[in-house]
């Protein structure tokens, strides 16, 4: 199968297999099919992988049942998490080819996959593979005797993933995935599948069986609908948009009602109290609509700030905002890398555009920015009303929409006024109030003084159209288990008549 070859940070040479990644093997798509990958800082074409097709899922599948059925399912829990921990070292090893890959074909930041996504993931999998042989059911007494639950692997699963921090998302659903003694098979996103393909090697390399893992690039509507539609697989863990995730949940109830856990959207508030640390705020709020350009799940794009503290925060807000070096996402320089797509791009344009013509306060850029790649300028808007649409749908761009507030329960119904829930930030010194305000909010995550860290025994994921399910912690094992009830009838014959 072929191989091609890309230049990393300090360029280095690094060269990945271009095809699906079945059976512990490179191999062409039906018809040879293929996608284009764009560079999204030049957009230049960067590669040409395989596109799976309907064939190509349902030979993945049949090489995972296959595995499954085989000696996985047999395999002595403890070396499960061996194997956990042996892709761990090797992701550390390449560490600086994953990231290259990262920054080429989804603009991240060098520095933030390496430091960040990717340390994240390894934590991850060295996390999950502690529990490989620590998942235990219950002992419980019945009348007859005495009864025990014991937590079996669903078998065949897949996983779905977006572009915007791939390999993080992808070991999210791999290492309980596999912890739980399933088999599993990786979608990853057509606009980014770099890593993907990289992260193939290093799972043979890793010496997981045949099958066991399976990694297929694909469109979504092709390659992500076949899974979601298979018979043979019996859970979809999915993060990405709030439409694909109704899809996918349509295309299991039509199907084999297999396990869905959904990862989706999210529209964060942040609320920076009167008593906040304002520096403190100031920082985690920046961050929190510029990491990765606002293409985060979790962004804190609204952002409630106390009416006393309301004009100091704008003034500082808008300098801060404006502190960026863009350009080629491997250079250390570089403070803001590209967007993922032109049409992203445009999608985030068309949003300032429509904020700017209602007339809503405009403090901090507003512009794409120079250049040939899809750079936008970090923008923030004030004033803005509760039912704008900036306020209101998720943008995934580097666009915060702020208000003011007077009262802790009107900051507390603004940031609920949303159709989303995944994560919250609060900004205040009052360990009172951060406990009321915390419990107070329809968020699946709620940070105190900062804004997002992830940590892989801390579970993440969403309430209301944010999505159901858990990545990471221990709840996440969940998602990858199902429980049976084992009774025995212990009684003397003489009473069973
Ligand atoms: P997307 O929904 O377009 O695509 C996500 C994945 O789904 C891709 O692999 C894609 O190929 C696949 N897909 C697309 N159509 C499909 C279909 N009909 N059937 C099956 N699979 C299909 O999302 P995206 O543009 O890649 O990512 C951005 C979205 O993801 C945002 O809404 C963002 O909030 C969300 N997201 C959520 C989280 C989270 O943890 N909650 C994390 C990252 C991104």
């Amino acid at each position: 199968m072929s191989q091609i070859e890309l230049t990393g940070i300090g360029g280095k040479p690094i060269r990945v297999n271009t095809g699906l990644f079945i059976n512990n093997k490179f191999q062409p798509a039906a018809g040879s099919s293929q996608l284009d990958v764009e560079n999204p800082t030049t957009r230049g074409h960067l590669a040409s992988v395989s596109a799976a097709q309907g064939e190509d899922v349902d030979a993945a599948v049949e090489s995972a049942q296959a595995a499954f059925q085989g000696q996985w399912r047999t395999i002595l829990p403890a070396r499960r998490g061996q194997l956990l921990n042996k892709l761990a070292d090797l992701i550390e090893r390449d560490s600086d080819d994953l990231a290259s890959l990262e920054a080429l074909d989804a603009g991240v930041l060098f520095g933030e996959s390496k430091g960040l996504h990717i340390s994240q993931a390894v934590e991850t999998l060295r996390y999950f593979a502690g529990w490989a042989d620590k998942i235990a059911g219950q002992l419980l007494n019945i009348p007859q005797g005495y009864a025990f639950t014991r937590r079996e692997p669903l078998g065949v699963c897949a996983a779905i993933v977006p572009w915007n921090a791939p390999l993080m998302i992808t070991i999210w659903k791999l290492a309980p995935a596999i912890a739980a003694g399933n088999v599993l098979i990786i979608k990853t996103p057509e606009l980014a599948p770099l890593y993907g393909q990289k992260l193939a090697s290093l799972v043979e390399e890793a010496g997981f069986p045949p099958g066991v893992i399976n990694i297929i690039c694909g469109h979504g509507s092709v390659a992500g609908q076949a899974l979601a539609r298979h018979g043979g697989v019996k859970k979809i863990a999915f993060t990405g948009s709030a439409p694909v995730g109704r899809q996918i949940l349509r295309a299991a109830a039509d199907s084999n009602l297999k396990k869905v856990t959904l990862e989706l959207g999210g529209k964060g508030p942040s609320i920076v109290f009167a008593d906040a640390d304002l520096d403190n705020a100031l920082f985690w709020t920046a961050i929190g609509i510029t990491a990765n350009n606002g293409q985060v799940c979790a962004a804190g794009s609204r952002i409630y700030v106390h009416a006393s503290v309301y004009d100091t925060f704008l003034l500082a807000f808008a300098e801060k905002l404006a502190q960026t070096s863009h350009g080629d996402p491997l250079l250390s320089e570089t403070t803001k890398g590209p967007v993922i797509s032109l049409k992203q791009r445009e999608k985030i344009i068309e949003y300032i555009r429509h904020a700017k013509e209602s007339g809503i306060r405009l403090i901090a850029g507003g512009e794409s920015m120079p250049g040939s790649g899809n750079f936008i300028a970090n923008t923030a808007f004030a004033d803005v009303p509760d039912d704008a649409q900036i306020m209101q749908e998720e943008i995934f761009g580097p666009v915060a929409s702020i208000a003011k507030f007077d009262t802790e329960a009107e900051a507390i119904s603004k940031a609920n006024a949303s159709e989303y829930g995944l994560s919250a930030a609060v900004f205040t010194n009052d360990v009172n109030r951060a406990q009321r305000v915390s419990a107070a909010l329809e968020s699946g995550q709620v940070t105190i003084n900062c804004w997002g860290l992830l940590h892989a025994n801390t579970p993440f994921g969403g309430v209301k159209q944010s999505g159901f399910g858990r990545d990471m912690g221990e709840e996440a094992l969940d998602g990858w288990l199902t429980t049976k009830t084992v009774k025995y009838n212990t009684l003397p014959a003489a009473f069973k008549e």
